[in-house]
Formats: C-alpha cells, sequence, structure tokens
C-alpha cells in the first residue's frame, strides 16, 4: 500500500497532501467517540494520506488518480458527524473538501454552494438579500454544505420544514463519479435526494442547490417550567402555534441543563428548559403563551441589541447538548465509555403519542435516561425527535434500552453503528445500490458503510423501497 500511496502522491503536483502522522489522525476523526461501542472499534482508523484539492479540476484529479489506483477514497467536510461516517475504515485517501468553498450564487427563495462551504457562510451571503437557510445542524458554525447533505438531515428550523430529504428543501446536486475518467452528473428534483444521508458512498458531492426560508429577526429565548411534561406540551403548543414564527424548539430535562455551563446564570436548579427563538414582532404572543403554561422566561437575548450575548442558543440544541452533557461528565472523572460516563440515543416519536411517550420513558427509565426532545414537522404534524442522555452501563444494557424503546413504538436511529442501513436509513431503495454501482462501480467511495454494496443481489430482494 505504502508503494501505491507514495506514487499516488507523486501524481498530485500542485495539490495539497498531508501525510503527517499527527495530521492523518486527525482528519481520519469524527465525532465517533460520542460512542462507547464505536470508540472501541474505530479508535485505529486511518488513512494513508489525506489530499485538500482547492478546485473541482483538483477533486477530479485526486478521484482520477485513486480510481486508476484502486485506492478506497472518503470524503470529508469539517468532519463533525457522527457513527464514523467520515472515519476511512480501509485506510486509504481521506479527500478534504473544505477548500471547495465558494457560495455560488443566492437568488429569491434558492442558493447554491459548493461542498466545502460552511452553512455559516451560505447564512451570512443569503442574508445580505432577505433569505437565511431553511433548516441548521447545531454545527452549522463550521460544518459543510456537502457534509450536511451526505451526512446529517435535520436541524434547527426543522420544526417548519422538516427533514432536509423533505420534497422541496434540496433543489438540486452536482457529483462526481469515482472513475478514472470522472464524469459529473447534475441531480435534481426527486433525484436530488439520492445520494443524500449516504455517507458520500454513491458520490463525491461537488455542489449543493438548497431552497431558502425569509430571513426574520430572531430573538432567543429559554422559558423554565418546574415540571418537564409541562415543559414538553409546551413547546409542542408553541410548534402548534402557527401565528408564531419561530426556529427551533428543544427541551432539556432537569438535570441535563445543569451542564450548560455558559448558561449557569440562565437555568434555574430542578427546573427543565425549552429554549426556541422567535420572530421579535412576535415577542408577546410568544411570552403569553409561556406565562398560560405555567413556565417563566429566564433568558432573552436579541442578537441585534447592542450588548448582545455573543453566545447561541442554536448551540445547546440537537446534538450540541450532548457534547455539554459528554464535557461535564469528562470534567466531572467520565469520559464517554467508563464507569459513571454517559452516552446517548436518537428517537422518532409518532406524532400524536410523543407526549404520551416522554411520559413513558421517564416510567420506564427513571435517571439512567435523562429526556431531549427537538421539535420538528412530519407531514405536516408537529413531534419530536428525542436524543436522550443514557447512563453508560455496557453495551448490552444500551441494546436492551432500545429493544425496550421500540416495544413502546419510538423509532430508533441507532447512533451507535457505521453502517447506513443500520443507522437512520434502516433500508435502502434498490435505485440506490443501482446509482453506487454506476457511479462508484470499483466500490471505492467510503467502503465498509453500505451493507446493500457488500451483499448485493441478496439485500437488493430483501429491501423495503426507501420512499423519499
Ligand atoms: C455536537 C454535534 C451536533 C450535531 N448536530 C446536528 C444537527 O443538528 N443536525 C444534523 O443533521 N446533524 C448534526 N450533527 C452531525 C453533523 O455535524 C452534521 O451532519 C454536519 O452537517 C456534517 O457536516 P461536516 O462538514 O462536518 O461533514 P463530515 O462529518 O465531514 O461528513 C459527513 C459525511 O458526509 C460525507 N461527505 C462529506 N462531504 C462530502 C462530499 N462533498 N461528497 C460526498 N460525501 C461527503 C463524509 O464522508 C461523511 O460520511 C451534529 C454532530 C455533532 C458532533
Amino acid at each position: 500500500m505504502q508503494a501505491v500511496i507514495d506514487a499516488l502522491a507523486g501524481e498530485l503536483t500542485g495539490i495539497t497532501v498531508l501525510r503527517d502522522a499527527a495530521e492523518l489522525t486527525r482528519l481520519s476523526r469524527d465525532f465517533y467517540w460520542f460512542s462507547p461501542v464505536l470508540k472501541a472499534l474505530l479508535d485505529d482508523k486511518r488513512a494513508d494520506l489525506v489530499a485538500v484539492p482547492a478546485s473541482q479540476d483538483e477533486v477530479a484529479r485526486v478521484v482520477a488518480a485513486c480510481a486508476r489506483a484502486g485506492v478506497p477514497l472518503t470524503p470529508r467536510g469539517l468532519g463533525s458527524g457522527n457513527y464514523g461516517q467520515a472515519m476511512p475504515l480501509a485506510g486509504g485517501v481521506v479527500l478534504d473538501l473544505s477548500r471547495l468553498n465558494r457560495v455560488l450564487w443566492v437568488q429569491p427563495g434558492a442558493a447554491r454552494a459548493e461542498a466545502g462551504a460552511r452553512l455559516s457562510e451560505i447564512d451570512t451571503e443569503a442574508r445580505k438579500s432577505g433569505w437565511e437557510q431553511r433548516m441548521l445542524p447545531s454545527t452549522f458554525r463550521g460544518s459543510t454544505v456537502g457534509g450536511f447533505y451526505c451526512g446529517g438531515g435535520v436541524g434547527i428550523g426543522s420544526n417548519n420544514y422538516g427533514m432536509l430529504k423533505d420534497p422541496g428543501n434540496i433543489l438540486g446536486v452536482k457529483a462526481l463519479s469515482m472513475e478514472a475518467t470522472p464524469r459529473t452528473v447534475e441531480f435534481r428534483g426527486r433525484d436530488a435526494v439520492d445520494l443524500h444521508h449516504a455517507y458520500g458512498v454513491n458520490g463525491i458531492v461537488l455542489e449543493v442547490e438548497l431552497a431558502l426560508a425569509p430571513a426574520l429577526p430572531w430573538i432567543e429565548f429559554v422559558a423554565s417550567f418546574a415540571d418537564f411534561n409541562d415543559a414538553v406540551a409546551f413547546a409542542q403548543a408553541l410548534g402548534e402555534a402557527d401565528g408564531i414564527a419561530k426556529k427551533g424548539i428543544s427541551a432539556h430535562q432537569w438535570p441535563l441543563p445543569r451542564s450548560y455551563r455558559p448558561l449557569k446564570d440562565v437555568v434555574v436548579a430542578g427546573e427543565s428548559v425549552v429554549m426556541t427563538q422567535v420572530a421579535a414582532y412576535n415577542e408577546a404572543a410568544f411570552a403569553e403563551q409561556v406565562a398560560g403554561a405555567g413556565g417563566r422566561i429566564t433568558y432573552r437575548n436579541d442578537p441585534r441589541a447592542p450588548g448582545a450575548r455573543r453566545l447561541t442558543l442554536q448551540e445547546f440544541m440537537w446534538n450540541h447538548a450532548t457534547l455539554h452533557a459528554i464535557r461535564e461528565a469528562e470534567a466531572a472523572g467520565a469520559a464517554p465509555g467508563m464507569e459513571g460516563g454517559i452516552t446517548y440515543l436518537q428517537l422518532g416519536y409518532p406524532a400524536g403519542r410523543n407526549l404520551e411517550l416522554v411520559r413513558r420513558i421517564d416510567a420506564l427509565f427513571g435517571e439512567e435516561v435523562v429526556q431531549h426532545v427537538e421539535f420538528i414537522r412530519v407531514k405536516g404534524a408537529v413531534t419530536c425527535s428525542g436524543l436522550p442522555i443514557v447512563r453508560w452501563r455496557g453495551e448490552p444494557r444500551l441494546r436492551e434500552v432500545m429493544r425496550l424503546l421500540e416495544a413502546e413504538g419510538v423509532y430508533i436511529a441507532d447512533p451507535h453503528t457505521w453502517v447506513v442501513e443500520d443507522g437512520g436509513k434502516k433500508s435502502i431503495n434498490p435505485r440506490h445500490v443501482e446509482l453506487k454501482a454506476a457511479m462508484d462501480p470499483a466500490g471505492l467511495l467510503n467502503p465498509g458503510k453500505l451493507r446493500a454494496w457488500q451483499e448485493r443481489g441478496v439485500a437488493q430482494k430483501k429491501s423495503v423501497f426507501w420512499d423519499s
């Protein structure tokens, strides 16, 4: 392998390549370590070379060279994904796309950017003409649009626009095939979700075109509630309050807010919180809703006002809540996987049953599972996703907790696996395996992540048609 990599590096003159061991380790990792299960299995995975192309032509040169030499290639944005998505299980080349970062255009209601453009940068550009992104992962500050499209899929704003894969959110994608003579293919309409949340196994994404939302003057609020169930009921009602414009609604059960050190003057000991952003002109209506639900506002931050706090509540939502909790546990001497440490799950609650399920989880697990729910719109109905913090009592107990949750009718997107089908996707549309055969005939892209590819033929017959 070393001789092949040396020859490859020789072919890539003019393109930045990294071969320093520490750099290779750093750029071969993502947030897999949130999972003690993955941490134990993936710690030693490392690329043999990292290529950092600065243009689409340079990307094509790296891809062509790898395809000719039969070297595996794993695309990478910021590396903020979970589940070892961006980790090169078979070594080879990591393709760092962070320099492919131009925002190509913003038009009324839509924007197009190169895959390595940061989501925060796209938002900054869109806001210049009165638009903003419909949804953002809580890692929006540094994560890339290509990484969000290929690895993520939901976020702050999903209470209005659903999931990224929902029709109308992704408008187009330009991808490159993994071949000795790479082809570019533009996917539009329904086809534009074909490469979504596939960890880059069926094409290297070069550009993403997204629908935008009108930019609103958001004010951030924390509302505090003595009882977590009251907090969740309020969050649900806020989600359903069609006249109040809001972006992101998350409810956090005590003692989780204790982990949010930058908010220590905001959280009330023993109380659960709801975090949200509300349009400035709806502040009064929002305050009435909070009071009516028995809560009180303990934090208000208007980022445009003089003296505004620089932190944003968006970095306490979604999986950032997990990050704060893990950091707090680490500070107390319990890293993930250690006695007293914590981990997490990703849950989906059927609309109409979510409030009941939140109560049921409390009754079943008590302090073993501390709840954190994010509100989303699913086919028009408001429900929530759960990212609960789970006390680490070993993998067998974690799997048992998952089985018990499933028995209650909770959907689980397992964050303790790197296999696409075992995580959020559950089944693969046979079209996607065909797409991989066309875009990556030698199976060199991010190998080991797509079971249906490894077991093709058998898996295609078993698969349920993935309907979006
Ligand atoms: C604290 C924390 C909070 C998070 N919050 C959210 C959230 O709110 N919502 C959410 O959806 N996710 C969330 N995530 C997951 C992740 O941050 C997002 O999905 C993010 O958008 C990934 O972007 P990235 O640039 O870091 O991608 P990476 O991690 O670099 O890549 C993600 C996957 O996409 C592939 N990939 C990257 N770029 C390309 C490309 N151009 N072509 C082909 N394949 C590519 C990689 O191989 C990998 O499989 C969170 C993660 C953490 C650690």
